[in-house]
C-alpha cells in the first residue's frame, strides 16, 4: 500500500498555556478531496501550519509523503494558497504569467533565469485554471477571484501531490465562488491532485468535497462525505457552538458518488 500524502496522530499545539489543537487525527490519501471545517478560532490554520512545517506540534507524530515532517523537505510537494493572496493593487508591476513562474523558484532558486519549459508549465497551470487568455495582463488588473485562480496556477506550475487552500474565497462574491469551487472539483477529478480546502461556506465546501474533518480545537468528526450527510444540525451545532443548519445544495453530490 502507499503511503498516505499526510497523516497525523495523536497531535496537540499549544500556543503558551492555551491549547489549541488537542489530540488531533488525520489520514489524506492521493486523489481525497477534503474539506476543513470549523468555527473562527477552531485551530484550522494553525493546523495547516502544521502541516507546511511551519509549526511544529507539542505531542503527537505528523508524516507527510511517508516520512516525519521533521526529517523530510517536502515544499515543492505541497502547493499552498493563502486566504491573502488575492490581495494586489492595481499598480503591482507583474504579469499573471510572471507570478505563476514565480511558483517555480523553489525548483530553479530566486536569480535564476526561467526557461522555455517553465513558461510552458507556467501556461499549462494557467490553462488549468481557465485563465490562459490573462497571461500578460498585469496581476493588479483582475478581480479577487481571478487573482486567487492565478495564484492556485502558481501552486500547480510546481506540479504538487497535496494542494492546500486556506479559505480561498475570502472576498470573491458568491457565484464567482462558485465557478472556483467547481473549478477545484475539475483539478481534483481530471488531474488526481489531492486538496485540503480550508473554509467556512460548510454547505458548499462539503457537497464538493470527497471527506470531511470537523475541527473545534478537536477533532469531531473526519470521514467520507457520506457519513457526514448523515449527521443532523444539532451535531454539528454542539460541535460549533451555535446553531448551524446545513442544506445540502447539489442533490446527489459530487459524480463520483
Ligand atoms: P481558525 O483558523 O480556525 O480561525 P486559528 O488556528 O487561526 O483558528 O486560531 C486558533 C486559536 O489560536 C485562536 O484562539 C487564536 O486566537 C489563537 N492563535 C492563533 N495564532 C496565534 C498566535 N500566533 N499566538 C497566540 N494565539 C494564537
Amino acid at each position: 500500500m502507499q503511503d498516505s500524502l499526510v497523516k497525523l496522530s495523536n497531535v496537540s499545539f499549544r500556543y503558551g498555556n492555551t491549547e489549541v489543537l488537542k489530540d488531533i487525527t488525520l489520514a489524506v490519501e492521493r486523489g481525497e478531496f477534503w474539506a476543513l471545517i470549523g468555527p473562527n478560532g477552531s485551530g484550522k490554520s494553525t493546523l495547516i501550519k502544521i502541516l507546511l512545517g511551519l509549526l511544529k506540534q507539542d505531542s503527537g507524530t505528523v508524516e507527510v509523503f511517508g516520512q516525519s515532517i521533521s526529517t523530510v523537505s517536502h515544499k515543492e510537494r505541497i502547493g499552498y494558497v493563502s486566504q491573502k493572496s488575492n490581495s494586489f493593487n492595481s499598480g503591482f508591476p507583474a504579469t499573471v504569467l510572471e507570478v505563476v513562474r514565480s511558483g517555480l523558484t523553489k525548483k530553479t532558486g530566486l536569480f535564476k533565469r526561467f526557461t522555455k519549459s517553465d513558461t510552458g508549465a507556467a501556461m499549462n497551470a494557467l490553462r488549468e485554471v481557465d485563465m490562459e487568455m490573462f497571461a500578460s495582463r498585469n496581476i493588479g488588473e483582475l478581480s479577487g477571484g481571478q487573482q486567487q485562480r492565478v495564484f492556485i496556477a502558481r501552486a500547480l506550475a510546481a506540479k504538487p501531490e497535496l494542494l492546500i487552500m486556506d479559505e480561498p474565497t475570502v472576498g470573491v462574491d458568491q457565484q464567482n465562488s462558485a465557478s472556483f469551487y467547481s473549478m477545484l472539483e475539475k483539478l481534483n477529478r481530471d488531474n488526481g491532485i489531492a486538496i485540503i480546502l480550508v473554509s467556512h461556506e460548510i454547505d458548499l465546501v462539503t457537497d464538493l468535497a470527497s471527506h470531511v474533518a470537523c475541527l473545534n480545537r478537536t477533532m469531531h468528526f473526519h470521514g467520507g462525505r457520506r457519513d457526514f450527510a448523515k449527521l443532523n444540525d444539532n451535531d454539528l451545532s454542539r460541535w460549533y457552538g451555535h446553531s448551524v443548519r446545513l442544506v445540502h445544495q447539489k442533490e446527489g453530490g459530487r459524480s463520483d458518488d
